[in-house]
């Protein structure tokens, strides 16, 4: 069914840029879903959006059900991990935040470290870990709450090309697994053919979707 629609999403920011203007999107549930389009056409906008960092000009952006903590797990292009903090609190802090008691929020990241293949890792610090790793370890904190949505703006942008290919193939093998829904931002047409089950493409003028597209993998998905 249907999880999220966007419908006549405009936003100028404080500027004058208009970044969007009359958007429209609909999001299934469990569908990988690309948003590719070139620099600065308003894909970020549209993720803060939806995440709810950010309300819109004009249009609405409706749930399905109304939005709680934990529904939306957001990664960026920066891991952003906090440098004092172990990688099991660092995945953990979305549950503590939702008041989850300690033992199992342990538990949970500790479950969610080992998803991502960083099993080892728990008790490591940030700087112990390679670009790959720390983004994998972001990964297990988007995914920890279990939340209706996933959101990635390029979150492979910053790696090296051998890095990335290793995390597109594991993105894609989790996403197969588990079917999360997923909201991915790229400009890369290769990352959004390779891991979408659907391509919406944007453009800046006039900063909305023109094209969407089913992908049709070579592969089964199932
Ligand atoms: P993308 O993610 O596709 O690169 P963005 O959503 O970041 O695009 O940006 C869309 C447009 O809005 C661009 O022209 C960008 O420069 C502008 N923009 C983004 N954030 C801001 C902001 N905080 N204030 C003013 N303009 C912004
Ligand atoms: P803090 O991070 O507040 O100092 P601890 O050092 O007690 O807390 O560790 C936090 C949690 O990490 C513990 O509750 C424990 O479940 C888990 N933990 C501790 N050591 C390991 C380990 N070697 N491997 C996996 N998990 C560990």
């Amino acid at each position: 069914g249907g999880l999220l629609r966007l419908s006549g999403l405009s936003l100028t920011y404080p500027n004058g840029t208009r970044a969007l203007d009359g958007l429209d999107l609909a999001v299934a549930e469990g569908e990988f879903l690309s948003l590719l389009g070139a620099s600065g056409c308003g894909k970020s906008t549209v993720l803060r959006l939806v995440a709810g960092l950010i309300a819109p000009t004009a249009g609405a952006v409706a749930w399905e059900r109304p939005l709680a903590r934990g529904d939306v797990g957001f990664v960026f292009q920066e891991p952003t991990l906090m440098p004092w903090a172990r990688i099991l609190d660092n995945v953990r802090l979305p549950l503590d935040l939702a008041g989850m008691d300690r033992a199992e929020g342990n538990a949970r990241a500790a479950e969610g470290l080992e998803r991502v293949g960083l099993g080892d890792f728990l008790r490591a610090w940030p700087r112990e870990l390679s670009g790959g790793m720390k983004m994998r370890a972001a990964l297990a904190r988007a995914l920890v709450t279990r939340p209706r949505l996933l959101l990635l703006d390029e979150p492979f942008a910053a790696l090296d090309e051998i890095t990335r290919l290793k995390l597109n193939d594991d993105l894609l093998a989790l996403w197969r697994r588990e079917r999360f829904t997923t909201l991915f931002v790229t400009h890369s047409v290769f990352e959004s053919v390779y891991l979408s089950s659907r391509i919406a493409i944007m453009k800046a003028r006039p900063g909305r979707v023109v094209a969407d597209l089913p992908v049709d993998l070579p592969w089964p998905r199932d």
